[in-house]
């Protein structure tokens, strides 16, 4: 092996991924096809078959959702299986489409070919959701020479200083649908992990709907009555205020809908309100961390915020109250994992790499049961899931809810168990059932006790227990169903290899034509005309299969169509 082959540092993300590579000049990110440093962690198929990877297809999660997924990195390590138009696939194979595309953008911009990268994974990723990752890579034709946890990727990329030094780092990172805390511990070189903890249902994009429904509020739209594409482009326009709000004190926009203007605006300060019943729930898993560390809070040295959403002043001005402190986020937070990673495949190469370990297990999945709410009066609905063992506790742990029948007189409960992060259980993962036998009550409801006991070989015990007549059913599943053997691997690769991707030179085309439809959706009167005549002439371009055509027409309409798009937001 060559030492001048490069070593590509990559972060894959639940909502996105980047690639970088360590340079002379330090750790360097590499823009994909469309310019742009973060790939969305999104993969769809086209009407023609074609398979979509990034922003094509996260453009396409609302109008198209049979067709388009993302998230999937939640699934990493169980044998669920998302459908995608005729084919069922695995998050391994999802991630491998990612890694291949940041793998292709990163030999374009390189010029040479790129076989071996370090990538990162969440702390509490168990064993079996590393294999995964590293299988992933191997579908995308990908050696990795290491994984780094990411929170130790952001602690290398704010620099370690002196690597002998003792230090403590508290990282959070609250990206688009995860938040995750770790704490750190840096001596002799090494790092280890001494605690991490977080809120699987918590993250940038929560704030997005909160606000959402805020504005829709405000402006009498019923989300839940717009038609996809209407929702799609509210959607939008709403994560564009979110952003807007870092820079600005006010955001403003305009949505177009039934030929009518509406006006949308918020001040940061009526986002801060309305966002606190999510910035309540920030503090209590960071709490959580530096307890289960051991630790007071003035022990921490360091506070690094990672992860896109950590941008939003009322997360940044709750850690700074917390802590009575301003914590680091000079280091752009969609970028920092992703540095890190390239910074340890700069060490790497130089065989210095930093030594991270995992001290604590933890549950790397949240476990919990279906259950049904009650809609209206006497109407329930099932398929809401609540959590009994969450993501990132300790193990061995043991807890229990006392749960009740949905009528009395009811002679049985069947408990289903699931594992994942969705409240909906059809979006997680069902490990098992048990079913118990209440006493006959008419009067009452039968109370019964239910323990999940899930210990660190990652089997998880199941006792349901009816609490007035004792008896009980009980359950135990076997952990780590989820792993796939060498002969999965190979029958996957030789599956993937027959794919058809949409052509890379073609991705900026593609968004540049979804641009000037989301565009034209947006605009009303005069301006749509306009832009109605620049998807004409661009169309045209396209149809001549004229490449050099084609990239004059993008560029003489880039200046115009960022000019109206400018426009929609005052
Ligand atoms: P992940 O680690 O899940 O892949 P990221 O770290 O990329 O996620 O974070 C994505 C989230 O960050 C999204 O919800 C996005 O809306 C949010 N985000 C990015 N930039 C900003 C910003 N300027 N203001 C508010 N939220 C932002
Ligand atoms: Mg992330």
């Amino acid at each position: 092996m060559s030492t001048s082959e490069p070593l590509l540092g990559i972060d894959l993300g639940t909502t996105n991924s980047l690639v970088g590579v360590f340079t002379p000049e330090g750790p360097q990110l590499i823009p994909n096809a469309l310019g742009s440093f973060m790939t969305p962690s999104a993969v769809g198929v086209s009407d023609d078959g074609t398979l979509l990877i990034g922003q094509a297809a996260k453009d396409r999660l609302v109008s198209h959702p049979d067709k388009t997924t993302a998230r999937f990195k939640r699934y990493m390590g169980t044998d669920h299986e998302v459908r995608l138009g005729k084919k069922s696939w695995r998050a391994e194979e999802l991630s491998s489409l990612i890694l291949r595309t940041l793998r292709d953008d990163a030999e374009a911009h390189l010029g040479q070919t790129a076989e071996r990268a370090i990538i990162s994974v969440p702390a509490y990723f168990n064993d079996v959701q590393r294999q995964a990752t590293m299988a992933a890579a191997r579908l995308a034709g990908l050696k990795v020479e290491r994984l780094i946890n990411e929170p130790t990727a952001a602690a290398l990329a704010y620099g370690l200083q002196d690597r002998d030094a003792e230090t403590t780092f508290l990282v959070v990172d609250l990206g688009g649908g995860t938040f995750d805390v770790s704490i750190l511990e840096m001596f002799s070189g090494v790092m280890e992990v001494r605690a991490s903890s977080g809120d699987a249902f918590l993250g940038g994009e929560d704030f997005t709907d909160l606000l959402l429904s805020h504005l829709a509020k405000k402006s009498d739209l019923k989300p839940e009555k717009l038609k996809a594409e209407d929702y799609s482009r509210l959607r939008a326009v709403t994560d564009k205020l979110k952003h807007k709000l870092t820079e600005a004190p006010e955001a403003g926009a305009i949505f177009s809908y039934k030929n009518q203007a509406i006006e949308l605006s918020i001040s940061r300060e009526d986002f801060e309100e309305v966002c606190v019943p999510l910035t309540k729930r920030i503090r209590l898993p960071i709490q959580r961390a530096i307890a289960d560390a051991g630790l007071k809070a003035q022990d921490i040295n360091r506070i690094l915020l990672v992860g896109g959403a950590t941008r939003m002043d009322c997360v940044r001005g709750l850690i700074t109250r917390l802590f009575k402190r301003f914590p680091e986020h000079d280091i752009n937070p969609d970028h920092v994992v992703a540095l890190g990673a390239a910074v340890q495949a700069g060490l790497a190469a130089r065989h210095e790499a930093l030594d991270d370990m995992v001290m604590t297990d933890v549950a790397p999945f949240t476990l919990g049961y279906e259950t049904a709410m009650e809609i209206k009066r006497d109407t329930y609905e099932y398929g809401h899931f609540t959590p009994l063992i969450e993501r990132n506790t300790v193990v061995p742990v043991s807890r229990s809810h006392t749960i009740f029948p949905i009528k009395k007189g009811q002679d049985r409960i069947e408990v289903k168990v699931f594992q994942g992060e969705s409240p909906f259980v059809k979006d997680n993962v069902k490990i098992g059932n048990v079913t118990i036998a209440l006493p006959r009550n008419k009067n009452d409801l039968e109370p019964v006790d239910l323990r999940f006991t899930y210990d660190n070989s990652g089997i998880l015990e199941v006792v349901a227990k009816a609490m007035t007549s004792g008896e009980e059913a009980r359950v135990v599943i076997e952990g780590n169903p989820g792993a796939m053997t060498q002969a999965d691997i190979e029958a996957r690769l030789e599956a993937l290899s027959g794919l058809k991707i949409h052509p890379r030179e073609q991705q900026e085309n593609t968004a540049f034509l979804a641009r000037l439809s989301a565009l034209y959706e947006g605009l009303l009167g005069d301006d749509r005309m306009l832009v109605g005549g620049f998807i004409r002439e661009f169309e045209a371009a396209l149809h001549s299969q004229d490449v050099k055509l084609i990239a004059e027409t993008r560029n003489a309409l880039e200046d115009p169509v960022s000019r109206l798009e400018a426009q929609d937001v005052f």
